[in-house]
């Protein structure tokens, strides 16, 4: 009988615990030129990936951050033409944004090479309808290097990164959100995954900080995602255009019909504007680091 085997996520072992996933099947596993990389079949989250010993995306509950970290901030938006997304090798954000009409090209540029190749293989319901659509741009290289040198200008940009660890450090860096505001339109708005406060309290802080030295609104939203242990993960969202956060849901609501009312399974208009209303423990984190 093949002993148990249980992957842990030590994401949280400076904190004294970890959380471990029963295996069923290990169906890939490499140590890339970036990073570790272990793809698994689990009992209950279905497929899971994980990097570095961080949970990246499980089947089961990967539509609450892919719906949140796209529809929220091109429905803010309201007319994004020109989207970036910085990592998302997995593409489950690239498959929500192309489900917008009004995109006409996106743009992901992802470090690992592998990370795109085996989630072509494994996670096809993603890479599927993505790689056939020719609005879609897949760019390997580091998200830091291409901000600091394209002359692309975008609507919106989405950095659906690992946390600030290994290759994802360099993304949570006040050089990397200036390269980010830099090729950002007149009014365009940068969303970010800022892990989760109640652990993580710093990844969002450090970011609202920089934010508010680079953009005249910086805040955050959120959604609880099960398999991100800890409640509440956190977005960041920055911009120049102070309205794009505070739409009613009636507008909201508008965009979403002209959008063709496309399918989703958690985010809707009650829940967009809803998502900025922040717990106080958040919103007072928020506000000190901003020096509010
Ligand atoms: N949703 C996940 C989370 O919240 O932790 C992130 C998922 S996505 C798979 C993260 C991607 O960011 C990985 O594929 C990783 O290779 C990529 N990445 C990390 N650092 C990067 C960098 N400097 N430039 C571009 N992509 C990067």
């Amino acid at each position: 009988m093949a002993e148990e085997r249980w992957i842990p996520e030590t994401l949280f072992d400076d904190l004294g615990f970890r959380m471990s996933f029963k295996v069923d099947r290990v169906l890939y596993e490499l140590q890339t030129e970036h990073q570790h990389l272990v793809l698994f079949e689990q009992p209950f989250f279905g497929k899971m990936l994980m990097l570095d010993g961080a949970t990246q995306i499980s089947k089961r509950d990967e539509f609450i951050y892919q719906e949140m970290m796209s529809h929220v901030p091109l429905f803010a938006h309201g007319a994004a033409r020109d989207v970036l997304i910085i990592g998302g090798g997995d593409c489950g954000i690239a498959e929500e944004v192309l489900k917008h009409r009004s995109v006409k090209r996106l743009t992901q540029v992802e470090i690992d090479a592998k990370v795109i190749e085996f989630s072509r293989e494994h996670f096809p319901e993603f890479t599927g309808p993505v790689f056939s659509d020719n609005r879609f741009e897949s760019v390997i290289d580091d998200g830091a290097k291409y901000v600091a040198r394209t002359d692309r200008r975008f609507d919106v940009i989405i950095v659906d990164s690992t946390d600030p660890q290994g290759p994802g450090k360099i993304l949570f860096g006040e050089k990397f959100y200036a390269g980010c505001r830099r090729c950002l339109k007149k009014g365009g708005v940068l969303v970010t995954q800022n892990g989760v406060p109640f652990f993580q309290n710093n990844e969002l802080t450090s970011t609202m900080s920089k934010f508010r030295r680079l953009f005249a609104d910086a805040t955050c939203y959120v959604a609880a995602i099960p398999v991100y242990v800890g409640g509440h993960m956190a977005m960041g969202f920055a911009t120049d255009n102070k309205r794009l956060r505070r739409h009613p849901v009636k507008t909201i609501a508008q965009r979403y019909r002209k959008a063709g009312s496309f399918s989703t399974k958690y985010w809707t208009p009650e829940v967009h504007v809803a998502a900025f209303a922040q717990p106080r423990f958040i919103a007072e984190a928020v506000a000190k680091a901003k020096g509010l």
